[in-house]
């Protein structure tokens, strides 16, 4: 029989975690139930292709809560259980072993996992990244100071070549575009990057895609690039981007397509939301659906999700997910910090500092009006140009008013 309260989260990481704490503090204290497939307390994952690769910190300190306040919170909380299906009729949950949770609610928060290159799935020495126990692996390898092949130039991919590089890896950068993330900032502050993970020692083969993992007794020995080229190596990191978890819905009825589909208020069905990675929306400012896989999301789509159940139930209204992105991003000494969406931009524009000196903000505008401001090194300044990425300023305007301001 169906719980008349009870609400059951999948997935035990930054979103659903946020829900969960939400749903307490807003004062609900009916049966929450938060299932996650992987063992122990729920941790963070941005620590791991930094703090915890780098050996900074140790596994413990990339816990999101210690267990005193994940007791406070009284959640059934079952670790280490993987659910594999919704009879969303019923509203129950099923899990790999059988059993099954009823529900009232029901939030997806399954996140995503690494894409992976399909000819090096069982090979020694190919890793991807994503859960502390990948984590812990790539250090280990790093410990030996390998020759590493990083493919991909993205957030993950830049990052861990330069944790690799510090801790004395001889590293190659796979990208098929011009500059590491060249897609996200446009062709000026990639080159910034460019740059310095070259001053770094990082070789940087650009404009080119890894075809595939060379292997010999089942271990990785290079890669061979698409021009025919092959590369050397020890190990081989695989940041080739990721994929929802959504495969466990499959036949339930609950709508995915490159994520769990939601309306604006992060609603996929009666009684079922989603939140964090997995999830995918109309953003109201945008025009457009959207899925973001930045931490700072994940927490407030948790918060959004559990206020939106709470006012449902309430008979209250419910309300539109319009954050502003953020996301940044750690690479030697640069902190990159992202509001809005700078990809697609069609102007951009740095407003202050400048590349030479390795700290800027610089906004990007598309159809007139500014949709992101990226700093580097600069957080004051960056946090006021999230005004006028939240606003949607008009483009002309903000630049002349943001260039007057500096100048003054
Ligand atoms: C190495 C790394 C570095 C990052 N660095 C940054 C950064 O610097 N800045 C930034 O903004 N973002 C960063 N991110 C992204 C950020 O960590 C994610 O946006 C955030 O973790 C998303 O949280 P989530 O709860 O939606 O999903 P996840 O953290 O992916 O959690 C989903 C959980 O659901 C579990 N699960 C999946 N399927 C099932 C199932 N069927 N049953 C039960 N459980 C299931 C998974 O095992 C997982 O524990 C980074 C991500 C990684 C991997």
């Amino acid at each position: 029989m169906t719980d008349p309260g009870a609400v059951v989260v999948v997935g035990a990481s930054a979103a659903g975690l946020s829900v969960a704490e939400t749903l307490r503090r807003d004062g609900f204290t009916g049966r929450v139930t938060v299932v996650g497939e992987e063992p122990g307390l729920p941790y963070d994952r941005p620590p791991l292709s930094k703090q915890i690769l780098s050996g900074a910190w140790p596994a413990e300190r990339a816990r999101l809560r210690d267990a005193d306040a994940i007791d406070g919170l009284r959640l059934d909380l079952r670790p280490g259980t993987r659910a594999v299906g919704v009879d969303a009729s019923k509203r129950v949950v099923t899990f790999a072993d059988g059993a099954g949770v009823s529900y009232h609610d029901l939030v997806i928060a399954t996140g995503v996992r690494p894409r992976r290159l399909p000819d090096a799935v069982d090979v020694d020495g190919v890793y991807v990244l994503r859960t502390l126990a990948d984590a812990q692996a790539l250090r280990a390898e790093l410990s030996n100071r390998p020759r590493l092949v990083v493919v991909g130039a993205g957030f993950l991919g830049a990052e861990v070549a330069a944790v690799a590089r510090e801790a004395g890896a001889d590293v190659t950068l796979v990208s098929d575009l011009a500059a590491p993330l060249a897609d996200v900032l446009g062709a000026e502050l990639a080159d910034l990057l460019l740059d310095v993970h070259r001053e770094h020692g990082v070789r940087v083969e650009t404009g080119v895609r890894v075809a595939e993992v060379l292997a010999e007794d089942g271990r990785a020995r290079g890669v061979r690039l698409a021009d025919g080229r092959t590369l050397p190596a020890d190990a081989v990191l695989v940041a080739i981007g990721s994929v929802p978890n959504v495969d466990w819905l499959a036949g339930s009825g609950i709508p995915v397509r490159d994520g769990v589909l939601c309306d604006v208020t992060c609603r996929a069905a009666p009684g079922v939301w989603a939140a964090g990675d997995v999830a995918s929306w109309p953003h109201p400012a945008f025009g457009e659906r959207i899925r973001l896989e930045h931490r700072t999301n994940a927490a407030e789509q948790g918060i959004a999700v559990a206020r939106n159940i709470l006012a449902t139930r309430a008979g209250t209204p419910v309300s539109a997910f319009a954050p502003v992105p953020y996301i940044w991003s750690d690479q030697y000494d640069l902190t990159i910090q992202i509001y809005g969406r700078p990809r697609g931009g069609d102007q951009v524009c740095v407003v202050e500092g400048d590349p030479a000196g390795r700290a800027l903000v610089a906004l990007y505008g598309r159809d007139g009006v500014v949709r992101a401001a990226v700093g580097i090194n600069m957080p004051r300044p960056l946090r006021a140009a999230r005004a006028l990425v939240a606003a949607a300023a008009p483009w002309d305007t903000a630049v002349a008013t943001t260039l007057r301001g500096v100048s003054a």
